[in-house]
């Protein structure tokens, strides 16, 4: 990937930390998105530059159309093009429906859903442009099978996977490709928030019978957005240790 710029949305913790650092290691430049956690994401500024990576911070809220505009002109400025773009940036708000309110409902949706839409549009110019394009939308195997107490972030992620394969299409005949990730349960601050019994249960129901790590996340993600990968697109790829099998 040496000489492709690279765009993680939510890098600075977590799985996008991962994606970031995984990029880096493969030569891409990383253009490091977070929301405000600066202090994380200097830490992944650090970490993609021990691998020889050049590296861009920008703070910027991904719900917000105007953010997200803003984020591909500095990458644009400072980098002069965009080739993969990873839509990890994502939150949850759980709770059963009964209990949920519109405004979790809706700050899920922007976030997980509109966030990526609003980041599709913003590089889409460029890389028709160049007839080049990798973008990995983050999905959640909640989005395929479900998960109790988030309708919010389900509707979300299944709402990323219908928009990552109408999109594929769109732009197949373009030289892009795009396609999702689906993890199952790993080891981030997301899942970090679940009381002990709820990880453990949900721990034994994975036929690996363990969570995943970020790192097992971020190969998928590499490969997707690898110059070889680039007969795939609008696949959804589940790194779930057999979770939604
Ligand atoms: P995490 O540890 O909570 O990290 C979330 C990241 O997203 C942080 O870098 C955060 O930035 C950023 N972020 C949140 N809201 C944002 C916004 N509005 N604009 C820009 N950045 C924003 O989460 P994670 O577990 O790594 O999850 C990453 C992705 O994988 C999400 O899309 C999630 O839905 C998906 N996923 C996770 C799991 C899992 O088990 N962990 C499973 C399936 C799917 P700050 O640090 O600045 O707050």
């Amino acid at each position: 990937m040496q000489g492709k710029t690279a765009i993680v949305t939510g890098a600075s913790r977590g799985i996008g930390r991962a994606v970031a650092a995984a990029l880096a290691k493969q030569g891409a430049n990383v253009v490091i998105n977070y929301a405000g956690n600066e202090k994380a994401a200097e830490e992944t500024k650090a970490i993609c530059e021990g691998y020889g990576a050049q590296t861009l911070l920008i703070q910027g809220n991904v719900a917000k159309a105007e953010d997200c505009s803003r984020i591909v002109e500095e990458t644009l400025n400072t980098f002069g093009t965009v080739d993969i773009l990873v839509n990890n940036a994502g939150i949850t708000r759980d709770n059963l429906l009964m209990r949920m309110s519109e405004e979790d409902f809706d700050q899920v949706i922007d976030t997980n859903l509109k966030g990526t839409y609003f980041m599709m549009k913003a590089v889409s110019r460029t890389m028709m442009k160049k007839r080049y394009g990798r973008i990995v939308n983050m999905a959640s195997v909640v989005g395929l099978i479900g998960n109790s107490g988030q309708v919010n972030y389900a509707a979300s992620k299944a709402g990323v996977i219908g928009m990552t394969k109408s999109f594929a299409r769109e732009i197949a005949a373009r030289g892009i490709t795009v396609n999702a990730v689906a993890p199952g349960f790993i080891a981030t601050d997301m899942t970090a928030a679940l009381p002990s019994e709820a990880a453990e249960a949900i721990s034994s129901s994975i036929p690996q019978g363990k969570m995943g790590t970020p790192e097992d996340v971020a190969e998928a993600v590499v490969f997707f957005a690898s110059e070889q990968a680039g007969y795939i697109t609008g696949q959804v790829l589940c790194v779930d240790g057999g979770m939604a099998m």
